[in-house]
């Protein structure tokens, strides 16, 4: 019998999942001298009798089970291992990126040591980098011109939000640098968008007493959703805003939420 047909008798023979076991040799007939084993998705056999030649090895396909956890799992520690491109400098490389951080904002929380960010030479971005406790876990860039494609790209792990502050009042705001002009008052916290992914839920039940949802007046029914989604682990509060918190400093911020 050639591998093939080997193959699909033997299948037929031993149940699906793990298999050790030891029967009949259905091609020589000698008793007991097949040695059947799957572990995993492979799937192997040999026969001990000297005049036999079956034997064989077959790579299965994977379960989902095994998809899961041989690209998931090292998709994860992918991002336990982010390693800052080499492309990442100092803000202070170019007034484009200085210039940015000062229109938008951000600056003030750079100086003071609340928010890490770098300028990507490669892609000619500000990189918001982020961090869980000192541990830089992926990093968001923003393009520097119109020619910049896509406006925001995100470098390695999306698991964990952008975060800048120190307050147990989180503002939940549409970009990083937004959550850097609110961290004058507040903790802000990057959505990248309008709505809540739920890996970020675990994160801001941990690190906040209360949640205020700070979107764009377009984003309205969102700003509403994210606080129902939130409202039974902390506060939460909806704040519409008539313009985006980058472009407001730190006075305008303090009025904002003292309303
Ligand atoms: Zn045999």
């Amino acid at each position: 019998m050639n591998f093939s047909q080997q193959l699909s008798l033997i299948k037929t023979l031993v149940p699906e999942g793990e298999v050790d076991t030891r029967i009949d040799c259905p091609f020589c007939n000698h008793t007991n001298t097949l040695i059947i084993r799957r572990i995993d998705s492979d799937l192997f056999w040999n026969c001990f009798s000297a005049s036999c030649s079956a034997k064989g090895k077959h790579e299965g396909e994977m379960s989902m089970q095994q998809v899961y956890e041989t690209v998931v799992m090292k998709e994860k520690e992918k991002e336990k291992d982010f390693v800052m491109p080499k492309s990442f400098v100092s803000i202070f490389s170019t007034d484009k990126c200085t210039d940015y951080l000062k229109k938008n904002h951000c600056i003030e929380s750079y100086i003071k040591g609340k928010a890490k960010i770098k300028y990507d030479v490669k892609q000619h971005r500000a990189v918001f980098l982020i961090k869980e406790k000192e541990k830089v876990k992926g990093a968001i860039g923003r393009g520097l011109n119109s020619q910049v494609y896509p406006k925001w790209f995100m470098y390695g792990s999306k698991t964990y939000p952008f975060i800048c502050g120190n307050s147990d009042t989180a503002v939940l705001v549409e970009d990083c640098a937004s959550a850097c002009a609110v961290s004058e008052t507040h903790t802000g916290v990057a959505l990248m968008g309008t709505s809540l992914p739920d890996r970020y839920i675990p994160v801001l039940k941990k690190k906040f007493k209360k949640v205020i949802v700070a979107l764009d007046r377009d984003a309205t029914t969102k700003a509403f959703d994210i606080s129902n989604q939130l409202r039974y682990y902390m506060d939460t509060e909806v704040k519409i805003l008539e313009d985006d918190l980058k472009y407001f400093d730190k006075p305008q911020i303090e009025r904002l939420f003292n309303e």
